[in-house]
């Protein structure tokens, strides 16, 4: 089977099994190999490596990771493309496709059946409506991937590397700037795609902490003071707070609590960076 990052190969394979792209599994399949040779190359992958790769489609990355990688778990939901990737990726004998929903996954036993209990790299050109619960439970997995180098929608890359005081910082930025190191790898054009998406696509790579910049004594409270913080993004840090209906705290008590670290009571969540979160998180 030839390469498939590329029109004539991908129309090839569309013809062939009769297939039509699936909108509501954010279908939008790479068919430019510069591109797909760059994001293989920013994964840094070796023989020692087991790559997940999440939504392989008619497995057109699938074949750049088997010939880096060890070996490839590729997890898909859509059952009809099942047949075609037992067919794309007949050649190599390091991939295995499992036809499921990465969501009803659970990726800590994925990764002792499949990896000997050893962290999987993540690459996967991701299915865009489901990016963040996606990442969030790898992240939150017993066994989180080392690495992810993943493609995802341009503004949500923006999100999850903002520093503070950006427009674009928030609580994704924090939750993903918690467990990881974000870079920016490259932006790809709509056009690299068939169908063509209608927003820009951004390649990230999020190296995993193996200790996290923060010591947090519970971390779903210092979430649900983050969430709160930006519950209301133009109220004061102190107001939005106050007002969050899942933290029962007063105000005299936040404005103690910012007074002891030094934080300006006029602030709003958006000027404070992780580590001040996770010092406030002890005090409300
Ligand atoms: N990797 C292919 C490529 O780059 O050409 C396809 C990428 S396409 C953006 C996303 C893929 O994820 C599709 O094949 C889609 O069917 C699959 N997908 C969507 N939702 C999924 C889910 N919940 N679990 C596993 N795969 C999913």
């Amino acid at each position: 089977m030839a390469y498939l990052g590329n029109p004539t190969s991908t129309v090839a394979v569309l013809k062939k099994y009769n297939l039509h792209f699936r909108k509501q599994y954010g279908q939008n399949f790479l068919i430019d190999s510069n591109i797909l040779e760059k994001i293989v190359a920013s994964a840094q992958l070796t023989k020692e490596d087991t790559v997940l790769e999440i939504g392989p489609g008619i497995g057109t990355m699938t074949q750049y990771l088997a010939e880096r990688a060890g070996r490839v778990i590729a997890v898909e939901i859509d059952k009809t493309l099942i047949p075609v990737l037992e067919d794309t990726l007949s050649v190599y004998d390091n991939v295995e496709i499992i036809n499921r929903d990465i969501l009803k996954t659970d990726l800590a036993a994925l990764a002792e059946v499949k990896n000997g209990g050893k962290p999987f790299q993540v690459v996967a050109n991701l299915p865009y409506y489901i990016t963040t619960p996606i990442i969030m439970g790898l992240f939150e997995s017993r066994i989180p991937p080392q690495r992810m180098t993943i493609m995802i929608q341009k503004e949500v890359a923006d999100r999850m590397q903002a520093q503070p005081g950006s427009k674009d910082y928030g609580s994704l930025s924090l939750a993903v700037q918690y467990h990881a190191f974000p870079e920016i790898v490259m932006q790809v054009s709509p056009s690299c795609f068939m169908p063509r998406p209608n927003v820009g696509s951004t390649v990230i790579r999020l190296t995993g902490y193996k200790e996290k910049p923060v010591q947090a004594e519970d971390e779903a409270h210092l979430f649900t003071v983050i969430r709160a913080a930006f519950g209301q993004r133009r109220k004061t840090l102190v107001n939005s707070l106050m007002n969050a209906e899942n933290l029962r705290v007063t105000k005299e008590q936040i404005l103690q609590a910012l007074e002891r670290l030094g934080i300006d009571p006029m602030v709003r969540g958006e000027a404070l960076t992780l580590e001040m979160f996770a010092e406030l998180a002890k005090y409300v």
